[in-house]
């Protein structure tokens, strides 16, 4: 069931315990928003507890609070009377979903998400959820301090591209002003995201190797078979290496994580990937969108590139 932002803050209000939550994989908005939320309510009183179920990339680690997420154990399960999912549709966060049989309230901005049997915020203008949980901030009366400042700018910094992407908005600009305001440092942020391993710009090497152009050099991608994949231990920001050919309208990275698993990231300057990535199980927004196929990797080459000029 759709609701408002104030129904939702109405929601929260009412919980005492609560569970917060984001997708696997996680970026800096899913991280960015969940710790946010978390110190937002504990300002006011409430238990809150993150749990995310899976790694989360080194350079997110300083967030404050950051020492606090937990991943779920097997078989384990969480005391709550709310569940917030940040940032995803309801089928992205892995474990999480066993810990507790509490209320789910779902906030999130992906044009796919399609909600479920609970309670539903979407924005799918904003460009992070960080702008959402800002907002959010005013109708909980929460004051925002420099921590949860710093927390909201990181989302809505690594979701935009550091506000170039076209789901930047005169809001995301308002907001990231507004954040600055209240003490983030942009300049600080931005050298602690940027930070790459070498072992991280060595396969950024590897999968410029890759690439393939397709469709009249509209469409270009990079395929990583798991023997190269598994040498370095992110590929965040890869894709936007290639996008920016001239030629190109879909840019994508397949990256074999595992045999018979392979995560497929997509980016597009005007083919609406939310829509390919929906058909093939995934999901995201029209010009930055995502999906794992469980099949080899040349299969999922085959599959992936043939949806992909259906679309074109
Ligand atoms: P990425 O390419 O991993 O940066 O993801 C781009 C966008 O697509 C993000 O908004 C993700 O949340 C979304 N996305 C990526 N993979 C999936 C998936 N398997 N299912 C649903 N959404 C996805
Ligand atoms: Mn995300
Ligand atoms: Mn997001």
């Amino acid at each position: 069931m759709m609701i408002t932002l104030k129904e939702a803050a109405q929601k929260i209000k009412a919980a005492n315990k609560i569970l917060i939550t984001a997708h696997i994989q996680p970026d800096g908005d899913a991280i960015g928003s969940t710790l946010a939320l978390m110190q937002m309510l504990r300002s006011i009183g409430k238990s809150a507890q993150i749990f995310i179920d899976d790694t989360v990339r080194k350079n997110l680690h300083a967030l404050p609070h950051f020492e606090e997420i937990r991943r779920p154990e097997d078989g384990e399960k969480f005391d709550a009377d709310l569940m917030i999912v940040l940032d995803t549709s309801i089928d992205r966060i892995g474990g999480v979903r066993k810990l507790t049989d509490a209320p789910i309230l779902n906030i999130d901005h992906h044009v796919t998400n399609k909600g479920g049997d609970f309670e539903l915020y979407v924005e799918t203008s904003a460009a992070a959820t960080c702008e959402i949980i800002f907002k959010l901030a005013a109708e909980l009366e929460v004051e925002i301090t420099p921590e949860i400042a710093t927390c909201l700018y990181t989302g809505l910094a690594t979701d935009t591209g550091f506000f170039q992407f076209s789901n930047t908005r005169a809001e995301t600009l308002a907001t990231a002003s507004e954040l600055i305001r209240r003490g983030v440092s942009p300049h600080f942020i931005s050298e602690q995201l940027e930070q790459k391993s070498l072992s991280e710009v060595r396969g950024l090497s590897a999968a410029l190797n890759s690439l393939k152009m397709f469709y009249d050099e509209k469409v270009a991608g990079m395929i990583l078979d798991h023997d190269t994949a598994k040498k370095f231990d992110s590929t965040e920001g890869f894709i936007d290496e290639i996008r920016v050919i001239e030629t190109v309208d879909v840019a994508f990275l397949i990256t074999e994580k595992a045999p018979n698993f392979c995560r497929v990231s997509m980016r597009s300057k005007g083919v609406n990937v939310a829509q390919i990535a929906d058909k093939l199980g995934g999901g995201g927004h029209i010009r930055a969108a995502g999906c794992t196929l469980k099949m080899p990797l040349d299969e999922a080459e085959k599959i992936l590139v043939a949806a992909i000029g259906e679309a074109l």
